[in-house]
């Protein structure tokens, strides 16, 4: 298939998943004004969808509240099962689902049905992990109580989603809280509503009852009066966002009066580390994996690349290498591996890091402009900066785009120091208000992943590098949580967002094929060092943080 036909619409299985209208209490509404949506990839004007405002918010959240006593009330077995019914309509249409992503998102064919998969998996995994929502008994000091914890579902619960993963983090946010008992609420990004509108069809088909799911379309202003409803709203219980640290603090503001449970999932600046003694060949697999999928434009993308003085030059030949062989273009046509970006101000924005950074020394091995000839405006490049520093915009801000600097450093006591210095708050200030997140970017050894670990948690508690390193290599140490997979691994840097994952020591996320490799000799490490840490085996991580959302602990 190549981008050349009409509207890449006009090609879907199923017409019917193409809606334009919001789903309010069960029924498709129109609002009073329409927006456009258009693909990123030609400026195509794709569909008008409902502009909704105040009034259709209010309503949403009535609706999902009354549908509430009725969700709740079935078993987690009966919710299960409308769950997985749901999850296999879309694996059914994970097809046409990749083609209306691609086509508003502009992401490769093949990423967008990676996404289809990756989503849909949140929704079996919780849709069965609901059934096994325990309580606890606590002990008593007075014979004349007894605690008993129990978990319940919260209420009403609202989504405020990003366009760069337009399927996963609506799943991933609502299939806990779904699957937990709750009614949901989700508010799409302007730039990727049909992705949402055609998931919610598919929930409606699956038998998902009125009210539970609603999805609330609008453009960016119209956004801004949605979000505020929901936040002064004292029947939503729980607010789940992921976009940008800016937007993450006005919604914490807006939050503040009504006390609202939050997670926020906010900006990264994710450093990659290759040491000498790595297997450069998987570095740099790992390196184009997190730099390049989805033309750079997601949270746990490494922004910066730390390169060890032994290995660098070879390491930055064969990236260079590596780079000239990725194919910019429409994400519909094949061997495309980068997709445009989302709008203009995202490509000013790559511009303007690229310009700084050769304007202070930088060397450009690869790409560095707008790429012209492939049918729109909003292509850029994939680029490769060599001799990179922290002075540079690149080392500081979140580029958000396919642009890799790479940075020498000599120690190990530098790097770390490099790494985390963007971070002033992340690391070092005790355990409570941070975490980190780990990635596994592709092709990173265990080796190496347990030695970020270690360090990381050493810099963490003890305020210093106390740890025992286990040993050197390639070490993707990601700031945010990585997607590989339903099974990835994540525990938090704190800018990033506030979690349940950080709420009580730090968490470790490990990989269901570690088969407890991994967490047992971290167990045994962090004993030894009288450290805590609680590790969540749990196969997965990726949701895991929102799944207590969910829930209120209630004693009785
Ligand atoms: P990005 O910069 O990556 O586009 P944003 O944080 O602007 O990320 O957007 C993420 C989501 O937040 C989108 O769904 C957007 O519509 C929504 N949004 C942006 N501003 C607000 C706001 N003031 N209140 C509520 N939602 C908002």
């Amino acid at each position: 298939m190549d981008s050349s036909t009409s509207s890449p619409l006009a090609a879907l299985a199923d017409a019917s998943l193409l809606k334009t209208q919001a789903l309010i209490n069960g029924e498709w509404v129109s609002g009073k004004t329409t927006f456009a949506v258009s693909d990123p990839a030609t400026g195509a004007h794709l569909a008008d969808v409902a502009n909704l405002g105040e009034q259709e918010t209010e309503a949403a959240i009535a609706a999902a509240n009354k549908a509430w006593i009725g969700w709740r009330t079935k078993t987690a077995k009966e919710r299960g099962a409308i769950l997985l019914r749901w999850q296999q309509l879309l694996m059914k249409h994970a097809d046409d689902l990749a083609r209306i992503m691609t086509a508003e998102q502009g992401k490769p064919l093949a990423e967008a049905k990676g996404e289809v998969v990756y989503g849909a998996s949140f929704i079996d995994w919780f849709a069965e992990e609901a059934k096994r929502v325990y309580g606890e008994t606590i002990p008593t000091t007075d014979n004349n109580k007894r605690y008993l914890v129990i978990k319940q579902s919260m209420g009403v619960c609202a989504a405020i989603t990003p366009w760069n993963f337009p399927l996963a983090m609506i799943t991933r946010k609502v299939a806990p809280a779904l699957a937990a008992g709750c009614t949901v609420i989700i508010k799409p990004a302007e730039a990727t509503p049909l992705t949402a509108l055609a998931v919610a069809e598919l929930a409606q088909r699956a038998g998902m009852p009125a009210g539970v799911l609603n999805v609330l379309t609008a453009d960016a202003e119209a956004s801004i009066a949605v979000g505020k409803v929901i936040c002064d709203s004292d029947v939503v219980r729980h607010l789940s966002f992921t976009g940008s640290t800016e937007v993450g603090r006005i919604l914490m503001r807006q939050c503040a009066p009504t006390v609202k449970k939050l997670s926020l999932e906010l900006g990264g600046n994710a450093p990659f580390i290759v040491f000498d003694d790595a297997d450069l060949d998987s570095a740099v697999e790992g390196a184009m994996v997190s730099k390049y999928r989805n033309a750079g434009q997601t949270c746990v993308c490494a922004n910066r690349i730390y390169v060890q003085a032994g290995v660098y030059d070879a390491f930055v030949e064969k990236l260079a290498a590596k780079v000239a062989t990725l194919k910019v273009g429409n994400g519909f046509d094949a061997g495309v591996n980068v997709g445009p970006l989302i709008e203009e101000a995202a490509l000013v924005k790559v511009e303007t890091h690229v310009a700084d950074a050769l304007a202070l020394g930088a060397r450009l091995l690869a790409g560095g402009k707008r790429a012209e000839g492939l049918g729109g405006t909003q292509f850029f490049e994939a680029t490769l900066l060599a001799d990179a520093t922290p002075q540079m915009l690149c080392s500081r801000e979140e580029t958000f785009g396919p642009v890799a600097p790479v940075f020498k450093f000599k120690t190990e006591d530098e790097v770390v120091a490099l790494a985390t210095q963007q971070h002033p708050r992340a690391l070092g200030h005790g355990v409570g208000d941070v975490g980190f997140h780990l990635g596994h970017g592709g092709g990173v050894d265990q080796r190496a992943l347990l030695h970020a670990v270690l360090q990381a948690i050493a810099d963490l508690e003890a305020g210093h590098r106390g740890a025992e390193l286990v040993g050197k290599g390639l070490v993707n140490l990601l700031m945010h949580i990585d997607a590989v997979g339903a099974d990835a691994g994540l525990a938090g840097i704190a800018e990033l967002g506030n979690d349940r994952a950080f709420d009580s020591g730090v968490q470790v996320g490990v990989f269901k094929h570690d088969e407890g490799g991994i967490a047992a000799q971290l167990q045994r490490k962090l004993l030894d060092g009288g450290r805590r840490l609680r590790i969540q085996q749990a196969a997965n991580l990726g949701g895991a943080g929102e799944a207590e959302l969910a829930h209120d602990r209630v004693a009785r």
